[in-house]
Formats: C-alpha cells, structure tokens, sequence
C-alpha cells in the first residue's frame, strides 16, 4: 500500500500531524463529516465570511524546495559589508559549538518558558549563568533572564526608577551621549505616563545637573560617542537629590571598565548582543537589566532562584513569580511575558565559552586596535572627539562625512554618520588590521597602524573579578563544551521529545527548513542601521510578510516592530490613546479588559496610559454582556478600548463578540482583539472584519517562530486603516512606519527581523488552503481531547454546539475537593509519563487548559489522552483510601532516578513510580529534580550560580 503522503511535496501534509486515516478517525469521535462540517458546526456565523471571500489570497504553496530557492534569492539581494556603525550592534563570531548545538538545535529552541521547573533545569541552569554574568560584570547583586532589548531594557529602567525613588519629581534626566533609538523608545514610554523627559548634555559634569527635582538619571558607559566619563560625582549628587541612577552600558567594555555599581549606579541595563549573537538587522537579541539588593522585589521580567526540591536537593525555578503580570495585572512590575531567552542562552554560553581572560583578551584586542586607529588618523592630521574610548573612534571631518561614509563603502565597510561634521567606526571582534587599513584610506589618511597608548584611563580601569565560578572555567575545550551543552539539553522537555499541550501557547512544529534562513550571513550580517539598499532581499521579504499578515487578518497594516505579544499589545493601545487625540477626545483613558483576560493586557494598558476596568465573566465563561453594558455607561464618555481576546481564553467562539465590538464602537471606544489565539481563525475568520481596530498577533504561537525557552517572539500589531497613521516608527529607518506614527516601542526599526523568515516560510509553505486545514485540524484535535477525557475531568467551557474551539480546560477543581489530589500533583505526575504539562492555573485557577495544535498527530494525542486517563485511575485510587493523600504516586511525583535507589517507604512500588502504566518504554525520561518548593525560593533569593551547580549534587 502507497501512502500518498511520503511522496508527495506538499508541505501541510508535513505540518500536519494526522493524516486522513487519523482525521477520519477523530471526525467520526465528533460525529461530524468533514473538517467543513466541522467549521460550520464550531465557528459562529456572524464572524464568518462567506463565500469566495473565505478563501485568503496567498500565493499557491510552495514546497520545502522552492521555498528556500526563493529565501536563498531574497539573501543574494542583501548586501554583505562589514559592519562597523556601532550605536549598540557589533560583529561578533557566534562560536560554532554554540551555533549549532543550541541555535540550531531543537532541544533548545523548541523548549517553552520554564514554568514547570522540574523539567526545566538545563535551560534554567544557562539563565542563571547569564544572570550571574550580568551579576558579575556590572558589579550589581542581581541581574534578570531577560529583557527584550537594550532600549526598552533602559525604559523599565526608567520606571523602576520611578517606582523606587523617594523623590516625588516626575522628571527623568538622560544624559545627551544616549544611543539615538533609545532615546526614542524613552520619549514613546515617558509621554503616556506622564514621565517628562530632561535631555541635557552631561559632559561638564555634576554642574551640568538641571536645577529642581528628578527622580532618576540615565547616563551611558560608554556613550552613544564612544566617549567613557568618569560619572561618579554626577552619581553621587544623583544620589543627594532622591534620584535613582540607571547606567546604559555594554558587557564586554565592563571586563576592562569599572563596574556600573563600583561607581554607584542603582541599575544597570544594555544588551548582550556582541556575546556571539548576530546582528540579525537589528535581533533577536537580549537585553540585560541588573539592580541593587533594595531593588530586587521590584525588578520587572523573569528572574531565575536557587530553591529546593522534595528532596532536599538545590534546584532551579523561576523566582518571585508573584510580581509579574499574570498575578498582579494591572500593578505588575512591567508588562515582558515572552522574553528573549534563547539568546540569553547563547550570551552565557559565550562567557562559559571564553571565561574572563577570553573575553577580557576580546575587549583589549578591540581597545587596542580602536586606539591604533585613533592614533593613526591623528596622525594623519584627522581631529579625533574624544580622548578616552572603548571601541568607538569619533572623528571630526567638517562637511566631510558623506564622503568618508561613502569612500568606505566602496571598500565594503559601513561606517556612522553623524551629521554632515562627524563620522564614527566601531571595532568589533571580528575586525582585521586590513579592515582598519580600509577605513584609514577612506579618511584619506595613509600612516601606518602601530601599537598605541592606553585609552582608558587609570582611574576607570577594572580592579574587581568577574565570572569566577568555576562554570566560566571549566569548559574550556570544545569536548568540554559540546558536552555541558548536551547535558543542559537532555536535563529537559521541549518539543522533540514530546508534545507540549500549553493552552494559549501553540506549541507547534517549528519546521526545519523554516528555520534554515535564520543563520544565512546574508541576514545575519545586516546592521538595523545599515542604508536600507544593503537590506533589499530582507525588505522585500517583510514587505510580502506584512502583505500576507494583513490579508490574513483583515487588517490595512501591520507594523513588525513589537519584540513580544505584550509589545504589540502597548504599540496597539499607543494607536488607540493617539487616534484619540487625534480626535481631541484625549480624554478617553477607560480599557475594559474582562476578568479572564491575559495579565499582560492590563499591564500594557496601564503602560499605555489608561486606567483598567475589568469586565466579569458569566458562567457560561463568556463576557457578562450585562456588566459589559453597564461598564460602558458609566465610562461612556472616557472609554477608550476594550481588550478581548478571541477566540476567548476559555477557548471558546464567544457568539456574541460582533454585538460587543458594536456596542464599544457606539460608545466611541476601539476595538482590541488580543490575537494570541489566532490559531483557532486563520482562514476562517478575520478580526479585522469581525469588529476588531486593532490586534497583535504572536508569531512565536501561530506562525512557527519556536519559543526558544521563553523567547525569542515577534509581536506585529495589526490595524484597521484609521489606526495605520499611529503604527510605530523609528528614527534611523524612515520606512519602518509612517511619519505621523507614536515613536519607536524596540530598539531595532522591524524589532527582531532575522526571525522573520520563519513566519514567512511557513505561509509560503502552508499556502491558504494549508493555513485553513491547519486552523480546523487544531480544532479537530481540542475537541477529540475534550470528548475523549471528559468522563474523567470535566470540560469546563464549551461553546456553540457543545464544541470548544482550539484549546480545551479541563476543570480539576471537584476533583480536588474531594479527594486533595491538586492540579500540580496532576502536572508533575504527567513527566513521570514523560510529558509537558498543560497551562497550569490560566486562566481559571485549578485547572489545565490543554491546546494540542494542528501538528500533534493521532499516536501522540492518544498517548497523551492514555496518560490522562490513567492519572485519573491513580486519583481514584486516592479517593477510594487506597493510597494516603500526603503520599501516593502523585503527589511523590516527578519521581528522580536517584530517588529510586535508596531507601522506598512509599505505599506505592518503584515501577508504580516511574513505570505507571506498566510499560517500559525505550526511552524514559527521568527530571533531575523533584518537585520544587516555590515559596522557599521566594523567601531566600539566591539568583546567581551556587557554589556548586544544583542538579549535580
Ligand atoms: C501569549 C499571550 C500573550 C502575551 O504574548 P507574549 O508574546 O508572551 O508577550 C497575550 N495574550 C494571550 C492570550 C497570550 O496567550
């Protein structure tokens, strides 16, 4: 027998996990004929559109082949230059053993967020390596895993700031030597909450400090120049003034400089991006922000402890959990879900790879040939801006820069222009002595390059250690470091292991050949600030992606600028707050958001400027249409939006949603569609026609972009075309948004760009038939989920017809009333049979919410359901006394190797503990830990690496 799928090219075929045998199989379960039947019985008429207009206009699919022909003709239109424009991004060589065996490595990247910390430890083990090398390197106590970018990094520093200062001012000084694209996401953040902006030029030091009351500072070490000043009297008259000091700076110059908290910053923020990650044309990269002890409760985004297991063992967990978003909602610490975790890893795998003396010997290479370089075009006659420097040569050449600029690219080099009088060239790891003899004859100036003075001065030089922990020293052959990568790697789950079914995460394939274009040079070289004919082949890929996004949502324009989900969420609510305005109606501040929302979403209002008002939900799970109304009564007049997400978080089709977009748009407010769950609408329903204004879609969730840990994502932001003025945009890429837009919300125009060719392959691949098949498959498989376990755990919400749409909640709540099995008991006891668990307690405490997506095929779904319903057996066993409740396989669970070798005075057998339904599979996974105990972690914070490291005790 021929099994059409093995030969044909189709790649929807690949994508999706069941074939027509298995489709057939799970459509029968759900007495429906075909996936069609399926959509009309699911998918509520009024959000449809009938017709041809139901088919996306998409460009026929393309196979796995022709795909990358067509990606491998956009890189041939980029240009290759050496890339030495500095202003935050620097060449950099990615070690091969970090390249291949974490970037393009699925146990690494297709890894989700470490929320289950048990099967967590190696991914954790390399955050808090990267926390320890932020630690260490800015001499501060406490650094976080991670922040999204350098610029937004020194924004929620700015607001840390606010926070945390005694001082009642709500101005914020920034030193003039800022980094330009920081300074613009600083003006976008400062505007809506109020934060006036003091740009002053710190160079004449602590008499330059404007008169009056401010709450923080920030200065650059080095500066947007290249300039490094001794800041420490500004610091200290900071410090007398109430204000908090925010000092923006760069990991590698810190090797050679004094620490940050040597010379008295409060926070210290930057990017880790010349630790071995490319320049990618502007990321991912992760951005790093480090505190003082006082600050630690306050730090906003992921922050990975040492705490605890069952058995007494350190292990590693993510820490104070209960400051972030999706606890504290609108009084969240910052609104960063997704972060940009992969790269983080990478960043300290780079420290492990080199350990001090490597990047130190990195740092005085790059500082010496800066110097060489300074000390040559002065030479040559050419007056240099600055005396003291780290990598960054500022040469004054009046009304000459242009030319400079345009002698050294036709060498192939692309130097910074500053204004007509100023150029600028940043040394970097990879540059050569021929590179410096290239920029030389741009500048027309042909003396030798030789060995020159210190350009650090003594007083800034380093005294301190860093990075002493014997894991920065002890990998320091390749075997050695191919080996603890190996070992991080198999400590954990990620998707070429299992399935991860997390409601409202889409862990879905993250194909192979989607992933091949992300490390091509010809996009991984492209410097964000590069003429943008150097990025031709890129552009135009983001032009096609944006084009598709638009007619897959129904939207006029799409902005790709958003790092995360969150990102687009604020960049969407900032259209919002400006259309308003726009409108003379500033006044509308009022978000609705219900109560089953996502935490960021309240965050990002708040953010954005506007006060939260939340919505209840009835019991059917849907928006209670009474409170609703009654809530648009009372803020008629101030309501600006409402946040819905849809299909809804309780995954289902809300009938109702086209009444409720009615209703707030009779009230004059706008229309967010939180689009996380867009997987559950492609190619069958459109919010840009189904009421939304506006929405940001996760391409990390629905289009393949693997989750990397925690991150890497994209966030675009989609808007009808009366919100398209107010997209973002940013100061150095005049085509990244329109002129009228909020200002930039990343630190690169198109955010993370050298994923983008992820999304876009898999569109190109899917075509709009395989988009559509993959939306009803993703269906087909919640809901076969939801028929096949609901004798066992009751499915909390349905919709129409009894169906749920792409994600289904299994409510535990009775069965823990009656027998004290918990919901975490349930989660950790599915690693025992070597599964992810489901969205734990999201969004109804209690329960798991289950989301197989589309590329789950049939064996797996029903391994996953057998599991299920054999816990079920096990919970029974507790309520009919078999087993005590305070110890039985479940609550012992997960259950270690070691745990298995010593004493055993369970009431349950070892093979009951790691075999439990009898079969000894080929492969068992076995946590390296026990269950962790959280509440420990969070009262003894220990957030950099222990003595020694926790799994191997
Ligand atoms: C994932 C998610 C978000 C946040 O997106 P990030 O990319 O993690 O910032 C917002 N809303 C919902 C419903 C989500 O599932």
């Amino acid at each position: 027998m021929s099994d059409q799928r093995f030969v044909s090219p189709v790649f929807a075929d690949r994508h999706i996990g069941p074939d027509d045998d298995s489709l057939a199989t799970m459509l029968t379960t759900l007495a429906v004929p075909d996936l069609e039947a399926l959509a009309d019985a699911v998918v509520p008429s009024t959000i449809r559109e009938t017709g041809s207009v139901e088919v996306l206009d998409l460009p026929p699919a393309a196979s796995e082949v022709e795909t990358l022909a067509e990606l491998r003709a956009f890189a041939a239109k980029n240009r290759q230059m050496v890339q030495m424009i500095g202003l935050g991004y620097h060449e950099t060589v990615t070690p091969g053993v970090i390249k291949r065996n974490i970037l393009e490595n699925p146990a690494w990247y297709t890894a989700y967020t470490p929320y289950q910390p048990e099967i967590s430890q190696g991914r954790l083990e390399a955050l808090l390596n990267f926390q320890t090398a932020v630690a260490d390197l800015t001499g501060l106590d406490i650094a976080n895993a991670s922040m999204l970018d350098e610029a937004t990094a020194v924004a929620e520093g700015m607001t840390l700031a606010l926070r945390s200062s005694r001082s009642k001012s709500r101005r914020f000084v920034v030193d003039a030597d800022t980094l330009p694209q920081t300074l613009a996401v600083l003006k976008t953040r400062a505007q809506p909450i109020d934060i006036e902006l003091v740009i002053v030029d710190l160079a004449g030091g602590v008499d330059s400090l404007p008169v009056g009351d401010f709450f923080g500072i920030l200065l650059s070490y080095p500066g947007a120049s290249g300039a490094i000043a001794d800041h420490t009297d500004i610091i200290a008259a900071a410090h007398e003034r109430d204000a908090k000091v925010v000092v923006a700076t760069d990991l590698l110059a810190l090797t050679l400089l004094r620490a940050p908290g040597d010379i008295g910053a409060d926070i210290a923020v930057g990017s880790s991006q010349r630790f071995g990650v490319s320049l990618g044309f502007g990321g991912p990269h992760a951005g790093f922000m480090a505190v003082r002890l006082d600050l630690q409760r306050q730090l906003p985004g992921r922050l990975v402890g040492v705490s605890h297991d069952a058995d007494g063992n350190s292990a590693y967990r993510l820490t104070l959990q209960t400051r972030e978003q999706h606890i504290r909602r609108e009084k969240a610490t910052s609104n960063i879900c997704t972060a940009q975790v992969l790269l983080a890893v990478m960043a300290s795998m780079y420290a492990v790879y080199h350990g001090p003396d490597g990047l130190t010997a990195i740092a005085q290479q790059i500082n010496g040939k800066a110097a060489s370089l300074a000390t040559a075009l002065a030479a040559g006659g050419v007056t240099m801006a600055n005396e003291h420097f780290f990598d960054t040569v500022r040469a004054q050449v009046p009304g000459k820069s242009a030319d400079v600029v345009a002698a050294a690219r036709d060498a192939g080099i692309n130097l910074w222009a500053d204004g007509p009088d100023f150029v600028q060239v940043a040394i970097s790891e990879t540059t050569t002595d021929a590179h410096l003899a290239a920029v030389l004859s741009a500048f027309g100036v042909s003396e030798p390059i030789v060995a020159a003075l210190d350009v650090i001065p003594a007083e800034l030089a380093r005294t301190t250690d860093f990075l002493t922990h014997p894991v920065f020293h002890n990998h320091r052959s390749e075997t050695a470091m191919l080996r603890y990568i190996r070992k991080l790697s198999d400590l954990d789950l990620a998707l070429d292991r299992t399935m991860i079914p997390l409601g409202s995460c889409t862990m879905k394939l993250n194909a192979t050949t989607e992933m091949e274009a992300v490390t091509w040079p010809e996009f991984a070289g492209l410097h964000p600030f590069a003429p943008a004919d150097d990025a031709a082949g890129m552009l135009e890929l983001i032009a096609q992606l944006e084009h598709w996004l638009c007619e897959i949502t129904g939207y006029a324009a799409v902005s790709l600028q958003p790092n995360a989900g969150s990102q687009g969420e604020y960049a969407g609510l900032l259209a919002i707050r400006a259309y308003h305005a726009s409108r003379g109606e500033e006044h509308r501040n009022i978000c609705l958001i219900p109560a089953s929302a996502h935490g960021t979403n309240a965050a990002s209002a708040v953010m954005a400027g506007m006060t939260v008002v939340v919505v209840g939900t009835d019991e059917a799970g849907n928006i209670d249409l009474a409170d609703l109304h009654a809530k648009i009564d009372a803020n008629a007049r101030t309501l600006a939006a409402i946040m819905v997400t849809y299909p809804s978080t309780h995954g289902v089709y809300e009938e109702t949603i086209s009444d409720i977009a009615e209703s707030v748009h009779a009230a004059g407010g706008q229309v967010y569609v939180d689009g996380a769950n867009l997987n559950a609408l492609v190619g069958l329903a459109r919010p840009g026609v189904f009421g939304g204004d506006v929405s940001h879609l996760n391409l990390h969730k629905t289009f393949c972009i693997p989750h990397g840990g925690g991150g890497p994502g994209v966030g675009p932001v989609g808007v009808r075309a009366h919100l398209a003025p107010f997209l973002p945009n940013h100061p150095m890429q005049p085509a990244a948004g329109p002129v009228t837009g909020v200002g930039a919300v990343s630190a690169a125009p198109w955010g993370s760009a050298s994923i983008l060719p992820i999304s876009w392959a898999y569109i190109r691949m899917m075509g709009a038939d395989g988009l559509r098949r993959a939306t009803l498959t993703a269906v087909a498989a919640a809901n076969y989920i939801a028929v096949q376990l609901r004798d066992y755990f009751p499915i909390l919400y349905t919709g129409h017809g009894g169906f749920v749409a792409h994600e289904c909640i299994l409510d535990l709540r009775p069965m823990t009333a009656q027998t004290g099995v918990s919901v975490d008991d349930v989660a950790k006891r599915l690693v025992d049979y070597g599964f992810h668990a489901p969205t734990m307690s999201f969004p109804v405490a209690g329960t798991l919410m289950v989301e197989p997506t589309e590329s789950e095929d049939l064996v797996e779904i029903d391994r996953f359901i057998a599991a299920m319903i054999a816990i079920k057996g096990e919970v029974d066993k507790v309520a009919a006394g078999h087993w005590p409740v305070t110890d039985n396989p479940l609550r012992g669970a997960p259950h270690t190797a070691a745990a298995l070798a010593g004493e055993w005075d369970h009431p349950y057998t070892r093979a009951e503990a790691i075999f439990p339904q009898g079969v000894v599979p080929a492969h068992k996974y076995f946590p390296p830990v026990r269950r962790i105990d959280g509440a420990y972690g969070d009262r003894n914070l220990v957030c950099s690496c222990p003595p020694i490291q926790a799994y191997a005790q």
